[in-house]
């Protein structure tokens, strides 16, 4: 047996646990625990991902040329300026191995995303969070808690769980606040789910300035979550940095097919989209009426307030034992609440229904 060691921070690193996707018994399970898009990607996607299986012994085009097109046309980007990945994931785990290493800090907001701390402990940075207010992203507050370590800001807008935003405003703000050196990510994961023209996606002020990157993904919106793709906009500079990091072949073909295919069905996404307006805004509702609080989201999921977090628990339980999954978020430092995605319409009911159950009313 040979003493095997390990770079810094990587047994150190906590492991990320995915959304459960069974139930307990052989309930059919209503999956709210990933906040997938519960109508699934659209037909003519599918259809592309089947041809391309068929040429599977082939590599993929390594610089997903036709992909990136696809996507500089739907959004009305450069295409020269996005790097796609295997989900936006791989995306963020290469801008924190190109910016951040030891000694250094990361910086992201307190109820942020959980792969940035991992990733910083991964490359043997430290994470540092800054306060909240409301559940909301603090400028002010992530600002103040820059040092002279600090190489990498991780904002998500919308975040993930809290279903907040910040306006373009306020990000630019950030922006203009952070010192040289300093780069800031926009994870707009769920961006496509935001109605109203105080939010931006970040696009402007990715093409103003070398230091600010946007990762977007396919596992939302676009139904894609199983297949491993995203994509992330910025400046030539850090374009170059990512195609030497990434590896040849990073995203796989019919991954790369699937994607073009989505990109042309505006049709789904709208369909997608008008869904989840809709039940959204009904299960938040249905969710009140039973007196949990339910915090404004903006994004396919929301969260579900309790008394106490052991209540929390026995809540997720007992929806576990009816089939509804959910997510406990007490590794985002929100042990009181549980995170439902928004599902199919029977889904949710099926949800709100074993909620009210669970409170005897
Ligand atoms: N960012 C946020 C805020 C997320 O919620 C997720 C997925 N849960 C991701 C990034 C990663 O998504 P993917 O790797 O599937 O693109």
């Amino acid at each position: 047996m040979s003493k095997l060691i390990s770079r810094p921070g990587i047994k150190d690193a906590p492991l990320y646990i995915p959304g459960s996707h069974e139930a307990a018994g052989d309930i059919e399970p209503a999956i709210l625990s990933a906040n997938e898009n519960p109508l699934g990607p659209g037909a003519a996607v599918i259809a592309a991902y089947e041809a391309a299986g068929k040429h599977m012994f082939r590599y993929p085009e390594g610089g997903a040329t036709d992909l990136r097109a696809a996507i500089a046309k739907r959004f009305n980007l450069n295409a020269d300026h996005i790097i796609c990945g295997s989900g936006s994931d791989e995306l963020l785990t290469f801008i924190t191995r190109i910016f951040a290493g030891p000694g250094d800090e990361v910086l992201y907001s307190q109820h942020g995303f959980m792969m940035y701390p991992i990733n910083a402990i991964q490359v043997g940075a430290t994470p540092v969070t800054a306060a909240e207010t409301n559940l909301t992203t603090d400028v002010d507050a992530l600002l103040n808690a820059i040092t002279d370590k600090t190489k990498i800001v991780f904002v998500a807008n919308p975040n993930n769980p809290t279903g907040s935003y910040i306006s373009t405003t306020e990000m630019t703000r950030l922006a203009d606040g952070l010192p040289e050196g300093v780069v800031l990510v926009i994870d707009a994961a769920y961006a496509e789910y935001v109605s109203g023209n105080e939010y931006s996606a970040g696009v402007e002020l990715v093409e103003a300035r070398n230091n600010v990157i946007m990762t977007r993904t396919f596992s939302k919106m676009f139904g894609l979550a199983g297949l491993r793709l995203g994509w992330c906009y910025c400046s030539a500079e850090v374009t170059d940095l990512m195609n030497r990091l990434r590896g040849p072949f990073n995203v796989n073909a019919p991954a790369q097919a699937a994607g073009i295919a989505a990109m042309e069905d505006v049709a789904h996404s709208v369909k997608s989209k008008m869904h989840n307006d809709a039940m959204l805004k009904k299960l938040t509702a249905d969710l009140k009426a039973l007196e949990l609080e339910v915090p404004p989201s903006v994004g396919n999921f929301l969260l579900a307030g309790f008394k106490d977090g052991e209540m929390a628990s026995r809540a997720y339980d007992y929806m576990m034992s009816k089939g509804v999954i959910t997510r406990v978020m007490g590794g985002y430092g929100l042990p009181t609440y549980l995170r439902l995605t928004v599902g199919l319409e029977e889904e949710c009911q099926r949800a709100v229904a074993a909620l009210r159950e669970f409170k005897g009313l």
